[in-house]
């Protein structure tokens, strides 16, 4: 996928540690065995999450770091309007990196939201579960990062919390042709079809906003997140094929320390 990889090379001129997007690229070079994806770090174990300050110390010390626990009594009223969003029907690759099952657009422009007049483009969206964020102390079956960023490398996500229920018809063909085995950006293949990015988003939903981070290495902050307050369904079998994948990629809560976030209504 040679589009992909030029976008990145690109990109790594000016922002080597922010593309990660919550798991997309590994710092450490490939290893011995040419593995396209060395997974320096992991969920659990030795290299699970409460060593991952070995990576990059941002993750041990970083003080607005994600996910963190949502609770109704931190939400101030909106100083800031709701993401406007610009998805629409697109082309996409999956790939399996080794730490989620990601989705990138084989257009990169073709898809943006708009934050207080900036455009932040898609540059992918992936899975996690469970879910990393909790909303008043619930933790949902999944969730889905929309990682969408500016041509100067600002990042903000789009989160939506997912629960068993019906099938979600936008994810079907990604949910049933997820590689199994870890491939590299080179091997990712397309998926069936077409995706709009907009109908993962629940309609009517208030949206809860604050700063945080990538929520894996090198977890670096500035990351504006945009998580919304309802959830979506995905079907239980939808569930268990990413399960069965990656039966835990979510990285426990982190401190709110000082921050507060805002909860801004439907558009
Ligand atoms: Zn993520």
């Amino acid at each position: 996928m040679k589009k992909h990889t030029l976008r990145i090379a690109a990109l790594s001129l000016t922002l080597p540690l922010l593309l990660a997007g919550c798991g997309t690229i590994e710092t450490a070079p490939p290893s011995a065995s040419g593995s396209p994806h060395p997974q320096a770090w992991t969920y659990s174990g030795p290299t699970g999450p409460k060593n991952w300050g070995d990576i990059s110390t941002t993750c041990s010390t970083g003080t607005a770091q994600s996910p963190i626990e949502l609770t109704r009594s931190m939400l101030n009223a909106a100083d800031t309007g709701a993401p406007e969003v610009h998805y629409q029907a697109t082309a996409f690759e999956v790939e399996n990196n080794g730490h989620t099952i990601e989705a990138i657009p084989e257009n990169e422009t073709k898809n943006y939201v708009v934050l207080d007049g900036e455009k932040y483009y898609l540059q992918q969206f992936h899975l996690h579960t469970t879910s990393e964020h909790t909303i008043d102390g619930t933790r949902a079956d999944l969730e889905l990062h929309l990682v969408n960023k500016t041509t100067s490398g600002k990042v903000a996500v789009l989160a939506v919390l997912f629960n068993s229920g019906q099938a979600n018809k936008t994810l079907a063909n990604l949910f049933k042709e997820m590689p199994d085995q870890v491939t590299g950006e080179e091997e990712a293949d397309p998926v069936s079809g077409t995706i709009n990015p907009a109908t993962l988003l629940p309609t009517g939903s208030k949206v809860i906003r604050y700063e945080g981070s990538l929520t894996t290495p090198p977890c670096s902050e500035g990351v504006r997140w945009n998580v919304y307050e309802t959830t979506g369904q995905i079907s239980a079998e939808q569930l268990s094929a990413f399960e069965k994948l990656y039966p835990r990629n979510a990285r426990p809560l982190q401190k709110l320390n000082d921050r507060t976030a805002t909860e801004i209504p439907t558009p």
